[in-house]
Parts: C-alpha cells; sequence; structure tokens
C-alpha cells in the first residue's frame, strides 16, 4: 500500500462519468493516472440525463458548472402525449426544478465532456482490460502494467467486477425491462418535437423524444420484457416492439443507427465492493437504474468520496468509502424499484394518473407529492463522517 499518493500509479478502467471523476480527483491528489476506454473515440450524446443532487455539489467542488450550464438543454416541459401527439398533462421545467433542486438537463455525452476537458490524464481508446491479477492488470492490446490502485468504473456490465469478483449473475437484478437510446438528424422532426421532453405511453411501452443542438433528435425507448436478453438486431426489435404506435414512432423507427444504444434495464447489487488494490465505482457496484434517474449524479460523488478517503490514508480507504456510499446507493435503487411505476405504468388508469399529476404539478400539494418521486434524498452522503 502506498505510504503517499505521490509518484503512485494508478489505472483507471472506463471514461465514464465515473471514470473521468475518478481521473480528475485522483490527478489532484498526485496520482500518475492512466485512464483506458474499451470504446474507439469518446461517446457523444447519449440520452439525457436530469443532474442534481449530490453529484451536482461535486461538480460544484470541481469547478464544473459553468461548463454544465453552457451545455444544458432548453428544455421547456415534460409532455404527455397520446398517438396523435395531443397533449394528455405536462409539467413545466419551472415546476421541475422546484422539486428538484438545481437540476441540470443535459446529455449524458455533454456531462462526460464537461469533466474530460478538465482531465489531463492520457485516455487510452479502443483499449479493454483482460486480466486483473490484483495490481497488474493485462490490457486487451497485450501490454499490461502494474499499479498501486486499479479503480473499476466500466459500468453496469463490468468486466473488472467479473474477472475480480465473479459473474454478472451474482450481482446483477433485472428490471424487467429493456431501453434504448439514440440520436437522430432530422430537422423537420427536430422543429416538429420541439425543446419539450415529449413521451408517449402506453401500457408497458414508452417512447420518448426531444430536440437536441443542431437540428437533431433525441429519443428513447422503454419497454417491458420477461427476459434480459437482448435481440441480436436491436433496430428490428425496436421496429417490432414500437412500429403500432404511432405519433413520431414511425419517423424514428426508420432511422435507428446500427450504433443504438441498446440494454436491459438492470441494478448492480455487491456486498463488497474491493478487493486489494481493486476498487469499483459507479454503475460496476452500484448501477440503480434509469428509474432512480441519480446514477450520474452518485457516479460522480462515488469518484470524489473514494479519492477523499483516499487521499486520508490508504489503509481502509476503500472500506470506508464503501461505507459512505453504499447507504445512498441502496436508499437511491429502493427509490428507482418504486418509480418504475411512474416511468412505466403498467395500465391506463396509471398513465392516467401520472397525466392527471402533470396537469396538477402547479398545486404545492401535488409539487410534494412529485418531489418525493423524483428526489430520494441522498445528499447526506457528502457531509456523513469519515468512518474511523
Ligand atoms: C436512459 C438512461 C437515462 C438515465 N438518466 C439519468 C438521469 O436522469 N440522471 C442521472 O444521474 N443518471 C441517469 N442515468 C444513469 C447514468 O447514465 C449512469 O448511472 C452513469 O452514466 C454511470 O456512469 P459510469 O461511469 O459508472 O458508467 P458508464 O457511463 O456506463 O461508463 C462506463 C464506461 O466504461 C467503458 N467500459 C466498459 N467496459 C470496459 C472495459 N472492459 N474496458 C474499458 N472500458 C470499458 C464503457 O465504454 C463506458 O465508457 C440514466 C441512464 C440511462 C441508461
Amino acid at each position: 500500500m502506498p505510504k503517499s499518493n505521490a509518484q503512485h500509479r494508478a489505472v483507471v478502467v472506463g471514461a465514464g462519468i465515473a471514470g473521468l471523476a475518478s481521473a480528475w480527483w485522483l490527478e489532484r491528489a498526485g496520482w500518475d493516472v492512466l485512464v483506458v476506454e474499451k470504446a474507439p473515440s469518446f461517446r457523444e450524446g447519449g440520452y439525457m440525463i436530469d443532474f442534481f443532487g449530490p453529484g451536482h455539489e461535486v461538480a460544484r467542488r470541481m469547478g464544473l458548472l459553468p461548463a454544465l450550464e453552457r451545455r444544458r438543454a432548453p428544455i421547456s416541459s415534460v409532455t404527455s402525449v397520446d398517438s396523435r401527439g395531443q397533449r394528455r398533462g405536462e409539467i413545466s421545467t419551472a415546476a421541475y426544478e422546484a422539486v428538484a433542486d438545481g437540476v441540470i438537463s443535459l446529455l449524458r455525452g455533454d456531462l462526460a465532456s464537461a469533466i474530460r476537458d478538465d482531465v489531463r490524464a492520457p485516455i487510452r481508446y479502443g483499449t479493454a482490460v483482460s486480466a486483473v491479477d490484483d495490481g497488474l492488470v493485462t490490457f486487451s492490446d497485450g501490454s499490461s502494467g502494474e499499479f498501486d490502485l486499479v479503480v473499476g468504473a466500466d459500468g453496469v456490465h463490468s468486466r473488472v467486477r467479473e474477472l475480480v469478483f465473479g459473474p454478472p449473475e451474482s450481482f446483477v437484478r433485472y428490471l424487467g425491462h429493456h431501453t434504448a437510446a439514440f440520436t437522430v438528424r432530422d430537422a423537420a422532426l427536430s422543429a416538429r418535437i420541439g425543446y419539450r421532453y415529449q413521451l408517449l405511453t402506453v401500457p408497458g411501452r414508452m417512447i420518448g423524444c426531444y430536440a437536441v443542438r443542431g437540428g437533431s433528435t433525441a429519443a428513447l425507448m422503454l419497454h417491458r420484457s420477461d427476459s434480459a436478453e437482448l435481440p441480436s438486431d436491436p433496430a428490428a426489435a425496436l421496429r417490432a416492439r414500437f412500429g403500432d404506435l404511432g405519433w413520431v414512432a414511425p419517423s424514428l423507427l426508420s432511422v435507428v443507427p446500427e450504433d443504438v444504444y441498446y440494454d436491459e434495464v438492470s441494478q448492480v447489487d455487491m456486498v463488497v465492493w474491493h478487493r486489494g488494490k481493486v476498487v469499483l465505482v459507479g454503475d460496476a457496484c452500484g448501477a440503480v437504474s434509469l428509474f432512480a434517474g441519480h446514477g450520474a449524479s452518485l457516479a460522480m460523488t462515488g469518484a470524489h468520496v473514494l479519492v477523499e478517503e483516499i487521499s486520508a490514508g490508504f489503509d481502509g480507504a476503500f472500506a470506508r468509502y464503501q461505507t459512505r456510499m453504499k447507504p445512498a446507493v441502496e436508499h437511491t435503487q429502493e427509490f428507482g424499484r418504486r418509480f418504475i411505476g411512474w416511468m412505466a405504468p403498467a395500465s391506463a388508469w396509471r398513465i392516467s394518473l401520472r397525466d392527471m399529476m402533470f396537469r396538477l404539478s402547479g398545486l404545492p400539494v401535488v409539487r410534494n407529492l412529485i418531489r418525493s418521486s423524483v428526489a430520494p434524498d441522498v445528499d447526506g452522503v457528502l457531509t456523513s463522517q469519515r468512518a474511523s
């Protein structure tokens, strides 16, 4: 174990939110950091995230809020529509901001790029991990290195977790849904949708879309599925699932790109997040799922808390980090499981109930109800006492 942080080497696996934030904090704590990312290049765009809670405070400490504000999506409302595109209910961004303090809505790629622009460590793209033996890491290009610290920040399907802790079945909890996200360049569609997050929901299925910069439209699809197994042809599977929905579904489905993001919706539940020199952060150890909506915020927070504890003393740092983070992660996961019925209502009456709440969102009593539905209270994680 290193006695001082200086000159010690860390490898961060994954250049997502958790990995980039870990690199950011580690290099400022004096570590020599290498980031490896299996994607061939930086992943732009993605899906819209609502960024608030403790991650927002971490971004403030990193001095990133101005960069995030510049990337903020100009969404004016969340609007539920029917299959002809007629409005069924709407919650204005102003009302939403009142229930989600300080929320910044932006694309996942925009949050990641704001952090990446401030990271000096080299990022080796197109490189995955193929073996981890405590501090000895072998990469997919055949090279290897000895590190004092190995941070597994490689997401819900973490390879580091699999190599060091065991197979996914031991840790991944499937939440009964698949999701897809992609961006299409279609100026007419973008003008039709506008800067409103529009949602079409029928029992068991949801399509959401919104205009993004440069005349593009971002789409999010969500549907129930008994099996976590992913289709071999996601675009064909989406066409089969959503082809009958009307509204803008046909336009979107006709242009699903080859590299569409398509995944099962799941959470990660592990008893211990670290072993030897290896520690997991972000979705790799504590994915909360899109239903909980705080994964990016917790990924940023986890990175900060981890490095804070390492800087306080390497011995026992991983355990202290886990002690501080895990209750917030578990609380948010539980919240996410309860939120499934809101985001993907299983029946027509639940969809009507949700839309009615959107319509009444100006009333304080309804706002309080929505607040308890969108924001698990995990802000204390940054101020919680460090375990001795
Ligand atoms: C549709 C959707 C909506 C969401 N909405 C919100 C929201 O509103 N608010 C919010 O806070 N969160 C939201 N989230 C969750 C949030 O996006 C995630 O929790 C967050 O991005 C997790 O960050 P991460 O860095 O841990 O993992 P990831 O973002 O998954 O990053 C992992 C990185 O590791 C790389 N990688 C994987 N395997 C390897 C390997 N073997 N070697 C090297 N690199 C590897 C991947 O390519 C990737 O770049 C949403 C998620 C989804 C899917």
